[in-house]
């Protein structure tokens, strides 16, 4: 371990992402706003989805409007088995086995270590959940559909004590911070994060949020939506319902299967945790890229063989992509090239694939990810644009995205990353964009 005092490594942040403070509040505020506006603005309570984007907003305003929503954001109920879930996944940590890994170099020359035990995780719970739905009948995993909007107020609840926790906290002991969450500006850094890898002993919080609570909690809300379904149907679930569940589920297995694969992504390497991804983990990936199973509770498609099988088709090769270049790269990072892909040095001493899905463009990995997220808003039809919101607000944040890790490698890699721009010119689709 080095022993350079992290005081002489947290430099002040010059420079506001997200237009700043103003900008960062302004996300603070909408992100919880959204997630609610998207249920109360688009489920059978307020008479289903509307046929337009702007239409969301009459329909919410209607809620906003009778007393019972506002009763309806605090469930004592909700709240109880939010914390019960929340600590059965901590408690899943400590006491299910795992491999301890260490995560990439920290500019302290430090690597961190983690215990993998996400899958093992998602299986039990996985278990437990089925076991229980044969035993006591689709009728008995309803609760989330019927604790909806409880559910969401225990889960910014949570993400807003974490975020609370991990700014108060970095300002104690001799902590690693983050280069871009150290502004001065409480708003700004609260949301940054500024503490880079916030843990309770061996405990780390960031990536234990990234992958378990949230990701987990996502396959549950579908299950229980697929209950719902099979409840009023008799029994059966529509194959677009099956479709989206099973996408949604693959994507979550995958993610928790690959959990070593986190640590050389942004999240991890480069942004602190704040109440951007606390909300992000917490809140808004389970409960906003669930809703296209809610959405199909109540309008139950019948796709037939041809429909099903063209959206297997898209959503299967952005799986093949997305994996292929992820795994290219966590291969990559921990000294391994199997494929003799051909790379590029840098000054900087970590070389570039350069040829390979990384040679096609500088995040094949994105676009592979853009195409699962059509295929999961494909079930849905074309009744309404609101099943589309993830894709859309998905393709603006990659972009966004791309955007950072571009200004980030930059500053990494200088010279050598024009060098590596000009021999990979494309961003997310080859010869489109
Ligand atoms: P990447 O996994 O693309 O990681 C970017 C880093 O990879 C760069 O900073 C650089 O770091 C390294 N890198 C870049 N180019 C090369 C190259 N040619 N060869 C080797 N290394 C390279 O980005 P993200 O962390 O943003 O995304 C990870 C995954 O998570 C993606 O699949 C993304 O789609 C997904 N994601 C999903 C979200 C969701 O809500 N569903 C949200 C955000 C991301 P260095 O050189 O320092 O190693």
């Amino acid at each position: 371990m080095a022993d350079t005092k992290n005081t002489d490594l947290n430099p002040r942040t010059k420079g506001y992402e997200f237009l700043g403070p103003p900008g960062t509040l302004f996300i603070t505020l909408s992100v919880p706003a959204t997630i609610y506006a998207l249920y109360f603005g688009c489920s059978e309570h307020s008479g289903g989805c509307p046929p337009q984007l702007a239409t969301i907003w009459p329909s919410t305003k209607i809620s906003l409007q009778n007393p019972e929503f506002w009763k309806s954001l605090w469930d004592k109920d909700a709240a109880v088995m939010y914390l019960i879930w929340y600590i059965y996944c901590v408690v899943c940590w400590f006491v299910l086995p795992g491999d301890w890994i260490e995560g990439t170099t920290m500019r302290d020359g430090r690597r961190k270590k983690y215990k993998i035990n996400a899958f093992t995780t998602l299986l039990l719970t996985m278990g437990i959940t089925i076991g229980w739905i044969m035993r006591f009948g689709p009728q008995s995993f309803t609760f989330i559909y019927e604790h909806w909007v409880g559910l969401v107020t225990a889960s910014v609840s949570m993400s807003i004590f974490q975020g609370l926790y991990c700014y108060i906290s970095s300002f104690f002991g001799d902590k690693l911070l983050a280069l871009g969450g150290n502004t001065g500006n409480p708003i700004y850094d609260f949301f940054i994060g500024r503490v880079l890898n916030p843990s309770i002993g061996s405990f780390d919080i960031k990536s234990f949020n990234e992958l378990r609570p949230g990701l987990i909690l996502w396959v549950l809300i579908d299950i229980s939506m697929a209950c719902e379904q099979a409840v009023r149907r008799g029994g059966k679930v529509t194959d677009s319902l099956w479709l989206v569940l099973f996408f949604q589920a693959l994507y979550v297995a995958d993610g928790l299967y690959n959990e070593p694969a986190i640590f050389t992504t942004m999240d991890i390497t480069t942004d602190g945790f704040g109440f951007m991804l606390s909300v992000g983990d917490l809140a808004w990936v389970p409960f906003v890229y669930s809703l296209q199973a809610r959405y199909l509770v109540y309008k139950q498609i019948e796709l037939g063989p041809v429909h099903t099988a063209l959206i297997l088709l898209v959503n299967l090769t952005g799986y093949w992509i997305f994996r292929g270049a992820n795994g290219e790269k966590n291969d990559f990072r921990n000294g391994k090239n199997p494929r003799n892909l051909k790379t590029m040095d840098t000054k900087r001493g970590t070389k570039l694939l350069i040829s390979g899905w990384w040679g096609m463009c500088r995040h094949p990995n994105y676009f592979g990810d853009l195409l699962m997220a059509l295929a999961w808003s494909l079930p849905t039809g074309f009744e309404t644009p609101v099943t589309y919101f993830y894709v859309s607000y998905f393709l603006v944040l990659l972009m966004h995205r791309q955007y950072r890790d571009d200004e980030n490698c930059e500053k990494k890699y200088g010279e050598d990353w024009h060098k590596y721009k000009q021999l990979v010119s494309y961003r997310i689709v080859p010869y489109i964009y």
